[in-house]
């Protein structure tokens, strides 16, 4: 990280940007703006990855920031440009995520500066290794001249390449349900006991896996998935006498999704009864959709179109920085289509021209802003 944060450093000081680390280990570099003591715009996304992963995902939002103050060829706006390439986005080390960018909303406290890796080195600890002071973490928050934050990303799914659309701006940041369901049955003799006097767990879940699945491929938009489920006892020859699943909803409206998850728990209860199963849940995450901000939805669309593409928005089903950033200045995505939708994998690619076209799109949506006096009527919401 450190050697990616000088290589960025080396690419945004000739453009006479101001370059530091903050206390939270994001890079943020400041492009300055005509006049001293303007507002700024933050533009951005995160500089970790996952194991084994790609080489887009987070790190093209940064580089196109800066590919933008490059297109800009000196000229300074009414705004400064902040581009911010945020620390620890994926929770991989420490199992807890977006620890860069809740700094800047204030939410990097004293408890999550506790937690710790597998090798028991905690995020305070972490944070001294670097070389940085976690006592100047608050010095990371939000400027109260920050006019919004933007961030362009891959999609990371098949939505894009399916409609032949190289962009889109993203309306929402999907809301989750987490929940963990138990079906209890009687473990017995696969061979002796006959099939009209079972109480098997794992049939029972079956048959309400395939109900999730229905469900969320009768709502438009709804997305289910059973990722995990465990047996008890877990043998060949034994008819189960617990199974333990995962359900994870995502849906862009909360409506939507809490009644999908509503639904499902009553389905689940009615297969059991039916069955002679008994069954439980446990909500583990009930995490509200994120809006983003109106006003940059429509520049964005406004920008694609000039571009010569079709407008279009779509609800983001995967988690980003600009959700966090959202709690507190009106913030937006643009996504880029993903080849194949595959990402977290050394697969993950996009087209050049894709690229081209998000650069075409942020150099219009610049200037759009830069001569929109509703834009700089905004300020901090904190
Ligand atoms: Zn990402």
């Amino acid at each position: 990280m450190c050697q990616c944060h000088e290589e960025i450093a080396r690419w945004m000081e000739p453009l006479g940007a101001q370059v530091q680390i903050d206390g939270a280990g994001n890079f943020r570099g400041v492009y300055p703006a005509l006049q001293p003591n303007a507002p700024r715009l933050l533009i951005g996304s995160h500089l970790d990855t996952v194991p084994n992963a790609g080489a887009y995902d987070g790190i093209l939002g940064v580089v196109l920031a800066i590919a933008l103050l490059e297109e800009l060829r000196g000229r300074r706006l009414p705004f400064a440009i902040e581009v911010v390439g945020f620390s620890e986005e994926e929770g991989i080390r420490f199992g807890t995520p977006f620890i860069g960018s809740r700094a800047l909303v204030g939410r990097l406290d004293q408890e999550l500066l506790d937690v710790r890796d597998a090798r028991g080195i905690s995020v305070r600890e972490a944070i001294e290794e670097f070389g940085l002071n976690p006592v100047k973490i608050s010095e990371a928050e939000l400027e109260k001249d920050t006019l919004g934050y933007l961030e362009f990303h891959i999609e990371q799914g098949p939505v894009l390449e399916r409609l032949n659309l190289p962009i889109s701006a993203v309306d929402a940041i999907a809301g989750q349900s987490r929940l963990e369901f138990v079906f209890l049955g009687r473990a017995n003799h696969a061979g002796t006991t006959p099939m009209h006097l079972r109480h098997d767990a794992i049939a029972g879940a079956a048959e309400w896996i395939g109900t999730a699945e229905r469900v969320a491929q009768s709502v438009p938009g709804l997305v289910a998935t059973v990722g995990k489920i465990e047996a008890k006892p877990g043998a060949m020859n034994v008819i189960a006498g617990e199974a333990k699943l995962t359900l994870d909803v995502r849906h862009g409206s909360d409506e939507i999704r809490v009644r999908a998850v509503e639904d499902l728990i009553r389905q689940a209860r009615e297969i059991a009864g039916r069955r002679g199963l008994s069954v439980r849940e446990n909500t583990l995450l009930d995490q509200p959709a994120v809006a983003m901000d109106s006003f940059f939805i429509e520049e964005i669309e406004q920008a694609i179109v000039r571009t010569g593409c079709p407008a279009h928005r779509m609800v983001s089903g995967a988690g980003h920085d600009a959700m966090i950033l959202a709690e507190k200045v009106p913030s937006a995505m643009i996504f880029l289509r993903t080849p194949g939708g595959i990402s977290h994998d050394p697969a993950e690619s996009v087209a050049r021209e894709d690229v081209e076209k998000a650069i075409e799109c942020g150099m219009h949506l610049l200037n759009q802003l830069a001569s929109s006096p509703e834009f700089y009527k905004r300020t901090n919401r904190a």
